[in-house]
């Protein structure tokens, strides 16, 4: 433990946002990461607790103590070494994740949690700017091939492991650039791809191979990786949005959120598009209130909306949690993100009853107030009422993995259509296919960066004890 008292004596720090004015005119990341100073202080705070609850709350259980230890100490060097050894990626989770660490942190109790996500950022940033993330090179090989399909966060962290124990890995991407929901869902403003860019270099170095434009089941067939391959990791995600089947769905300016997203960042990443969907002088309405739903609303401000108003069914939760129910699991409370600092109307409790239109395009929302009794929806009678909308993003979440690709496989699948494969014992990730292994949002469903990466990892390791009959990579 850094400094004993350290909790007592220093507050808990944010991290500097450029403020909204500014940050609008452009898709650059505006969370500045802690000065040396202060990333010290924040470290001091960590009382290095018997049961360190940040670690258990964490999805890769991150050795947190230890490097907010040494970052009082200003060991940086040692500290980003601890932080690679549970994550392969911090500079994805330090700018994105949503912290369930801080919420599990002994000091949330009855203070503000240790700022735990924003030292992670200032190591890793640091890190990367010192040069000390270089590629660990297999010195040995095994003459294994390893097929992934899918290259976000779960194909990643699992490329990066089995390459690093001298498997030649390859990983099979649909789309045109690597990095799955982190290249193509969430914006740049939140996480500019250059992280994604550099790590794919540091990865190459490392022996994996990556080929882009590979849609399997599309044109390249399923086949191709079960008879060359020695495994196969499925890590497609789970890409089949929720649909809103109310009339006038089929307007004009009705789509999904992930069919507006990727155009920004396919634009900032220079690539010239024609017809791309804009929110420019439209008055804009996301469906959807979670993180989705906020990336719209951010995008849309960027796009310079005339008015961007947010609707969510369930009722708008409370401002703080009762910590004596929740801690150290995650609160329902209200989030605000830095999107809807920027502006927006948020809506609670309301239902979305149809869209008019004129001539084929979206003109109005008609929406009803709704009321949870008995964890039954039921609409508030004489509270309908109607809202301007050129432009209405669908935000609603994920229900499932695209069915096709599984199908070819023939692997067998659970209630909601993910991969059916658990992740204990000793066939772990194993899907109902001899060698087809499975991870990420494909077999847990619409979930978190963190969780993919946890995935890749254990999954990794599930792979590498089926080829070689032990592993030396971490569970
Ligand atoms: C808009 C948006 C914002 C989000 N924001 C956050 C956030 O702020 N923080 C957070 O923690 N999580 C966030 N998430 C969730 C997070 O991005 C996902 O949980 C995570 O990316 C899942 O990782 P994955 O590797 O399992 O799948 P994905 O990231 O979905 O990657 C799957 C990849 O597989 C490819 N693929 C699919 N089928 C095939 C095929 N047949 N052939 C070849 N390739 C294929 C896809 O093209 C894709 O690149 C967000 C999600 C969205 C949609
Ligand atoms: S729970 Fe909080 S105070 Fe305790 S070890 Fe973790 S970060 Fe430090």
């Amino acid at each position: 433990m850094g400094k004993v008292t350290g909790f007592m004596e220093f507050d808990r720090i944010s991290e500097q946002n450029i403020p909204p004015q500014e940050r609008l005119k452009n898709y650059k990341e505006f969370v500045l990461h802690l000065s040396d100073d202060e990333a010290k202080k924040q470290g001091a705070r960590c009382m290095d607790c018997g049961i360190p609850f940040c670690t258990t709350g964490c999805p890769i259980n991150n050795i947190i103590p230890d490097w907010n230890d040494l970052i009082y100490n200003q060991n940086w060097e040692e500290a980003i070494e601890v932080l690679h050894s549970t994550n392969n990626f911090p500079e994805f989770t330090g700018r994105i994740c949503p912290a369930p660490c801080e919420a599990a942190c002994t000091l949330n109790i009855n203070d503000d949690a240790v700022g735990i996500k924003s030292i992670e950022h200032a190591i890793i940033d640091k890190a990367w700017e010192n040069n000390w993330v270089k590629p660990l090179i297999s010195t040995s090989k095994t003459n294994k091939k390893i097929a992934i399909v899918g290259s976000g966060p779960a194909g990643m962290a699992a490329a990066q492991q089995l390459a690093r124990v001298g498997h030649a890995v390859t990983v099979y991407e649909k789309n045109d650039r690597i990095g799955g929901l982190l290249r193509y869902g969430i914006p740049d403003f939140k996480m500019e791809k250059t992280h994604i860019d550099r790590r794919v270099k540091q990865m190459e170095a490392e022996g994996v191979v990556f080929k882009v434009n590979q849609n399997i089941g599309e044109n390249v067939k399923p086949e191709e990786l079960t008879n060359n391959y020695d495994a196969v990791i499925l890590a497609g995600g789970a890409e089949h949005p929720r649909d809103l089947p109310v009339p006038g769905r089929e307007l004009n300016g009705v789509m999904f959120a992930m069919d507006f997203l990727p155009q920004q960042n396919k634009v900032v990443a220079g690539d010239k598009l024609q017809n791309q969907i804009l929110a420019t002088d439209k008055h804009v309405v996301v469906i959807g209130g979670g993180d989705t739903g906020s990336d719209c609303v951010g995008t849309s401000n960027r796009h310079h909306a005339t008015s961007v108003t947010q609707f969510e069914l369930m009722p708008q939760p409370p401002v703080k949690e009762n910590k004596e129910m929740v801690w150290p699991n995650w609160p329902l409370k209200l989030r605000t993100s830095s999107s809807h600092e920027e502006g927006c109307e948020r809506d609670w409790s309301v239902t979305t009853k149809s869209f008019v239109g004129e001539n084929g395009k979206v003109k109005e929302i008609i929406a009803a107030r709704v009321e949870w009794k008995d964890g039954k929806m039921v609409e508030v009678p004489n509270s309908e009422f109607t809202l301007k909308a050129d432009l209405v993003l669908l935000a609603m979440g994920f229900v499932s993995p695209q069915q096709k690709m599984l199908d070819l496989f023939g692997v067998d699948k659970d209630q909601r259509g993910n991969v059916k494969a658990s992740t204990e014992g000793k066939d772990a990730y194993i899907t109902s296919k001899a060698k087809i292994f499975a991870a990420g949002d494909i077999r847990r469903g619409q979930s978190l960066v963190v969780w993919a990466i946890r995935e890749g990892r254990q999954c990794a390791r599930a792979v590498d004890e089926f080829l070689m009959g032990t592993s030396t990579l971490p569970r």
